[in-house]
């Protein structure tokens, strides 16, 4: 049988352990504020930036969601988050990944200054991240790194596969997991015998953006396997139902990276909140 790691309680412990501290924030007069800024109408997009911005009301935090048209230029956007970088009540940045094709997404990216990075997205933040100093890492592969940790399983020594190279996930988890004392293999759209990489890992990342992409048949008995993909249809990147019973645990989705990462994010604006208070 496989464990089901639960993400939904993993992020109700972390989501209790902010109570406190945002009312302390609020007595003080600052509400820990985070702006999501959106570019166009992808509707993943869309549901994760719904979802965020509703934490964030449910803790008594803020919420600034912006929502640009999808011809929004790349000057726009930059010129959107420097007003956003001078706002002193907004404390924590993110800018809803993939933006619109013809949009510099790193452009934007580096505009969002570091004490407001709260998805260390900009190059200074991913630096630190890899380093294993930053303050803020990318939420969803702290998301994966916080799961792991909660339910006691083992990093150290084991071979992790991650499975996805973005800049936001595949490899900040890499860097983090790499670390954590982990043997980490990166697989992307160009890695050949994927299929036999991933039989021989003992913890196996998803993030590939791909529907049920990986087979139950790929996964080594007892492997962890935590599925950072979330599709259209509330779908992970992973084939649970095949991989239930070969896994020895398993995010489900939903209820397994997705609210960890938004948990993770909420925490990130309240120690960016606490510093700008200090
Ligand atoms: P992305 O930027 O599109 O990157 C996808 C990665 O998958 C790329 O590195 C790509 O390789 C690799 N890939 C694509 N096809 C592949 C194949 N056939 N074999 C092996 N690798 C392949 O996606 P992302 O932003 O990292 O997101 C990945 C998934 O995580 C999506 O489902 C997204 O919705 C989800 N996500 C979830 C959360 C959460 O909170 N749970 C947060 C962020 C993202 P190349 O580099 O070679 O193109």
């Amino acid at each position: 049988m496989s464990i089901i790691l639960d993400g939904a309680s993993v992020a109700a412990r972390i989501k209790e352990q902010l109570e406190s501290r945002i009312r302390r924030l609020t007595e003080r007069g600052v509400i820990p504020c985070l702006a999501t800024i959106l570019v166009g109408d992808d509707p993943v997009s869309e549901t994760y930036v719904r979802m965020k911005g509703n934490a964030c009301r449910r803790l008594g935090m803020e919420s600034r969601r912006i929502h640009l048209e999808p011809g929004t230029t790349t000057e726009q956007l930059v010129e959107v988050i420097r007003q956003l970088n001078e706002d002193s009540t907004v404390h924590g940045i993110l800018l809803q990944h993939p933006v619109p094709h013809h949009i510099d997404e790193r452009a934007a990216f580096e505009a969002i200054s570091i004490e407001k990075d709260v998805d260390g997205v900009t190059t200074l933040g991913f630096a630190q991240t890899a380093f294993g100093f930053g303050l803020y890492p990318s939420c969803t592969p702290a998301a994966i790194v916080a799961i792991l940790d909660a339910y006691q399983l083992p990093i150290e020594g084991k071979h992790a596969v991650v499975i996805g190279r973005s800049p936001i996930l595949g490899k900040p988890v890499s860097l983090m997991l790499l670390n954590r004392n982990a043997t980490v293999t990166i697989c992307h759209s160009k890695t050949n015998q994927l299929s036999d990489i991933v039989l021989s890992a003992d913890i196996v990342v998803a993030a590939v953006g791909k529907p049920r992409f990986v087979q139950g048949s790929w996964i080594k008995q007892g492997a962890v396997v935590l599925d950072a993909g979330y599709n259209q249809g509330s779908v992970g990147d992973v084939d649970y139902e095949a991989c239930l019973g070969i896994a020895g645990a398993i995010t489900p989705v939903p209820a397994g990276v997705g609210p960890v990462t938004i948990a993770t994010l909420l925490k990130h604006t309240v120690d960016a909140a606490e510093r700008c208070d200090l």
